[in-house]
């Protein structure tokens, strides 16, 4: 128990590839998703994000990479889901393709834990379904195979009936105080070291002519399957500074985007795509509203 009455737990997103299961975690994490702990974890599983509402707090973790067809890469997938993402988890999303029900979807379903009284099946890519009278049928069928806590039909996609879902697992997390600050996401450490690291390459190669009228602000810091998309605002003050951190033909710009790339690999241990932009913005660093605008909070 905990004095605040804050509800904690961590969700697994489990399911055959392609049934949705990145699409799906966008949508409940809404663009957000960031945090991830880059360090290798023997005894934990990788973060993917956390969503933070009121005093409900959902960590959401990895599930390992699945390709189908191979007998030995199957079960050694199912060891390691076994372990981590199905029994060391309190919540389990099984995904499955609109209807498409396989062999393979009743082989995962088969591992999934009998005692507990939180997997929930989702049913994802209603919007392909177009006989929709064959839904409940469906439902019914599959619910005879497991005895699921519950089932939600949605779109990834589409957005449909996400919210309800996050209902429904915000229902069903234990109480225990949060793990993390609630603004994680808006500064999470990695976030703010590309920034640092990107005004660390812009002031090395602009000299003194630019000295400390710079910032760089992270609009975007988002986790594909193997690769993390970055797009990175540098603000300066004058014109005459945005052409100096652009340089002749962009060549300025692209040296500081390729080593402020380089350093950042090296860093988190993965292969990113960075995008920067230049933007001139009057006296910013005397500005509040402009600050706070930009992602600092100024008490
Ligand atoms: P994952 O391998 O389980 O992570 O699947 P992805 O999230 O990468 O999605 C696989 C494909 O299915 C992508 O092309 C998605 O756009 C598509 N997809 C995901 N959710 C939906 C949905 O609700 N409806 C439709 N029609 N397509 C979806
Ligand atoms: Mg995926």
């Amino acid at each position: 128990m905990n004095n605040r009455e804050e509800k904690t737990g961590t969700v697994s997103l489990i399911g055959k590839t392609n049934v949705g299961k990145s699409t799906l975690l966008n949508q409940l994490i809404e663009q957000k998703v960031s945090i991830t702990s880059r360090k290798p974890q023997t005894t934990r599983q990788r973060l993917l994000g956390i969503k933070t509402t009121g005093k409900n707090q959902i960590i959401f973790v990895d599930t390992p990479g699945f390709h189908q067809g191979q007998k030995r890469a199957l079960n050694k997938f199912m060891n390691k889901v076994a372990l981590n993402s199905i029994q060391g988890v309190d919540i389990v999303l099984f995904v499955v393709d609109s209807l498409n029900f396989t062999e393979v979807d009743q082989y995962l379903l088969d591992q999934m834990p009998k005692d507990t009284d939180n997997v929930i099946l989702v049913i994802n890519k209603i919007d392909k379904i177009l006989k929709k009278e064959n839904l409940l049928p469906f439902m019914g069928n599959i619910s005879k195979s497991y005895d699921f806590d519950a089932l939600i039909p949605i779109s990834a996609l589409k957005g449909n009936n996400v919210k309800e879902l996050e209902q429904e697992i915000n229902s069903r997390l234990p109480l225990a105080d949060h793990l993390y600050p609630r603004d994680q996401i808006a500064d999470s450490s990695e976030r703010f070291l590309a920034s640092e690291i990107i005004r660390e390459k812009c002031i090395t190669r602009v000299g003194d002519e630019v000295p400390y009228r710079l910032t760089v602000i992270i609009d975007n810091f988002k986790e594909e399957s193997r690769l993390v998309n970055i797009d990175a605002t540098i603000y300066v003050e004058k014109n005459s500074q945005k052409g100096i951190v652009i340089g002749e033909q962009g060549k300025r710009l692209k040296a500081i985007g390729t080593a402020a790339r380089k350093e950042l690999e090296k860093m988190l241990d993965i292969k990113i795509m960075l995008r920067l932009w230049v933007k001139v913005k009057k006296n910013w660093t005397n500005d509040n509203n402009a600050l706070n605008l930009m992602g600092y909070k100024v008490v």
